[in-house]
């Protein structure tokens, strides 16, 4: 079993202080104020160090990984995303593989127990954990959906050929007051494949043709 905090830091992007905070439209939903909330930054600073954790709607399909094993952080508006997930852009989070782990509960009619996981990086499509269904799209079959078999929440992007997987904001652990629990370490720090945008995005964030610092800079 992979430890899933190795000696992966080094490739984490990083990630600048005055980022991520709202503009005009608060794309962040209140999420940018956690760290002005004094009970909120208790929460915080109680997690710092600590794993982050995300799962599904019903909570069978969960995963957990370290904010330090982050390598991209952002608002993606390519047309994959909004389709497989019917919403306008996604704030994805990009891990390598085996810094992602999956909680395996005993069985499907059990509740999810972290007492035994897997590492993306371990996952064979061919003998998936119960939890979990695949679906490869035909354009990038190299990349691999991995939904909760009972709610159908897609929960993880594995990609083959990068040995990395992404998940999704939206997904994980939030405070008493309902927001994401370390925050400052996933918030997003660019918009990429804004091309694609339907909806046009007012804030401080740098607009991408495709990945941060690796594409066309649309906003300048
Ligand atoms: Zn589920
Ligand atoms: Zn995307």
């Amino acid at each position: 079993m992979l430890d899933i905090r190795d000696g992966l830091r080094k490739y984490r992007d990083r990630v600048p202080e005055d980022v991520g905070a709202p503009g005009s439209w608060s794309v962040q939903g209140g999420d940018a104020g956690e760290t002005s909330d004094p009970a909120s930054k208790e929460v915080l600073d109680e997690a710092a160090g600590q794993q982050l954790s995300g799962g599904c709607f019903c909570g069978q399909a969960s995963y957990t990984f370290s904010a330090t094993d982050v390598l991209r952080t952002a608002y993606c508006h390519c047309t994959q995303c909004q389709k497989l997930t019917g919403c306008p852009f996604i704030h994805t989070i990009h891990l390598r593989s085996s810094a992602v782990s999956f909680a395996l509960p005993s069985s499907a009619a059990t509740a999810p127990t972290l007492s035994s996981t897997i590492c993306a990086s371990e996952i064979e499509l061919n003998s998936l954990p119960h939890v979990l269904r695949a679906y490869n799209t035909p354009l990038k079959p190299h990349k691999t959906r991995l939904r909760c078999t009972t709610c159908g929440t897609c929960v993880a992007s594995m990609n083959s050929l990068t040995g990395t997987t992404s998940v999704w904001g939206v997904h994980l652990a939030r405070s008493p007051s309902g927001r994401i629990c370390e925050w400052d370490k996933v918030k997003p720090t660019a918009h990429i494949f804004y091309g694609t945008q339907l909806v046009d995005i007012k804030d401080v964030l740098g607009k991408w043709s495709g990945y941060e610092n690796n594409s066309d800079r649309l906003d300048v």
